[in-house]
């Protein structure tokens, strides 16, 4: 049986940590955080998992969350300007969000509770040499800016020098939940967009607000304010912004209970997204392979990095199961199973960020009038290879409406 060293404990290095414990393969996971201190930390995302990670969840018997509670069904769209587009896509299995910082912790148990050795302690850098003697094979999942050195950034996939995107993402009291249970996908043309989540927390069924603000739209004044000082001033600004351009969760808000969870239910930041070589060659010659965040960092637009990771983390567990070496070959081999999902994830939401192209507007306004195009883009969530596979280009999306029966936009002159 190999040894195998994983790097970070999110849902890259769980998932795939678990998936070795399974075949009882020897695993140990270092970690700079314990699962207690990660569970009493500042919120750092607002993830929703769709279908196929809830899946792999499942498989390995970490899925705590029932879909029939915590799950959500559909996706509402609003998409302002003159004439706002309203419509609301339907998944064919639920998606669901919980908070990172209940999810994590309760992995950490199960893989212990399943003999996998974890270690709190920060690796540096320094250490991966010591480490690489130790196991065959290393897995870096300590997510986007550790160890970034190791792996050089792909240009190809990586179009950006800077964030796209100023984010603000916090957990509040006080929303009414769409109706059905679904996630709000709010377009403010020019501003950016807002995603309302049915998230669960430490304080039961919240409303996760992830506000994607174009920089100096006006909207990113969320960013410049701080909660912790002034409470009331930073509530009136996010009140303001929905108002102003997200009206559909706007009317769901209950006068008198809309509120910040707690001081540390909001992240605001930004990040580059970026794709990384996929692995690299160690002084002893094994290799290090990079997974998740480390591999792959995408905008947060359409929820796409911790499902992505997940499916790496899988890919690599299969094929540490099946190959029998873990040397070159076996890396290319893992880079080349994950390509379709991972980078159709990163191509997808860079593409998101981008100021819309004509055929994405194209695709909202058919979307609008044709059901199971809207449905087949929903379910899409959990498929971002497929939804590349739609928006890539123009005739693709012509192509895929066509199919669907939807109206196409009128030819060009
Ligand atoms: C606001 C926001 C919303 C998001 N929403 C979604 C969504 O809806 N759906 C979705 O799929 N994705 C979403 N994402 C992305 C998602 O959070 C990440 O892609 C995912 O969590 C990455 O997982 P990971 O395991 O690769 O890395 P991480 O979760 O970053 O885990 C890395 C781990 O490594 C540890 N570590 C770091 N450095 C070291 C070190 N030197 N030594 C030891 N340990 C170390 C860290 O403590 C951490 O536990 C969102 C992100 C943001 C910011």
């Amino acid at each position: 049986m190999p040894r195998i060293g994983i790097i970070g404990a999110g849902v890259a290095g769980l998932h795939l940590g678990l998936l070795l414990r399974q075949h009882d393969v020897p695993v140990t996971l270092y970690t700079d955080r314990s699962p207690h201190d990660l569970a009493t930390s500042r919120l750092q995302a607002t993830v929703a998992h769709h279908a196929p990670t809830l899946q792999r969840e499942k498989d390995l018997g970490v899925h705590f969350w029932p879909d029939a509670e915590y799950g959500y069904t559909c996706h509402h769209h609003y998409v302002g300007g003159e004439q706002p587009l309203r419509f609301r896509g339907d998944f064919t299995r639920p998606s669901s969000a919980v908070d990172q910082r209940l999810y994590l912790p309760a992995l950490a148990e199960a893989y212990e509770n399943q003999g996998g050795d974890l270690r709190v302690g920060r690796v540096e850098a320094g250490d991966l040499t010591t480490l690489a003697d130790r196991h065959e094979l290393l897995v870096v999942a300590a997510g986007r800016s550790a160890f970034s050195p190791l792996f050089a950034s792909r240009d190809a996939y990586s179009p950006f020098r800077e964030p796209q995107r100023r984010l603000c993402a916090g957990l509040y009291h006080g929303i009414r939940p769409a109706d059905p249970k679904g996630v709000t996908l709010s377009i403010a043309p020019g501003h950016g967009e807002l995603i309302e989540i049915p998230l669960f927390s430490r304080d039961g069924h919240v409303s996760a607000l992830l506000f994607e603000s174009v920089p100096g739209s006006g909207q990113d004044v969320l960013n410049d304010l701080s909660y912790e000082e002034d409470p009331a001033l930073f509530l009136r600004a996010v009140r303001d912004q929905l108002a102003a351009r997200h009206p559909d969760v706007f009317e769901r808000i209950v006068p008198g209970e809309f509120d910040l969870t707690g001081p540390l239910d909001l992240v605001q930041g930004a990040l580059t997204p970026t794709v990384r070589e996929d692995f690299a060659r160690l002084p002893n010659g094994r290799y290090a392979l990079a997974v998740g965040d480390a591999h792959t960092v995408v905008d947060p637009i359409v929820g796409q990095g911790a499902n992505a990771a997940s499916h790496s983390a899988w890919v690599t567990g299969e094929e540490i199961g099946a190959d029998l070496a873990l040397d070159e070959l076996f890396c290319r081999r893992v880079a080349q199973r994950r390509a379709d999902v991972v980078l159709g994830a990163a191509q997808w939401s860079n593409f998101m960020v981008q100021p819309p192209a004509a055929h994405l507007l194209e695709l909202l306004v058919a979307m609008s009038g044709c059901q199971s195009a809207a449905d087949a883009f929903t379910d899409n969530f959990g498929h971002p290879d497929r939804q590349w596979r739609i928006v890539a280009t123009a005739e693709r999306t012509h192509a895929f409406l066509e199919r669907h029966g939807a109206a196409l936009p009128p030819a060009a002159p």
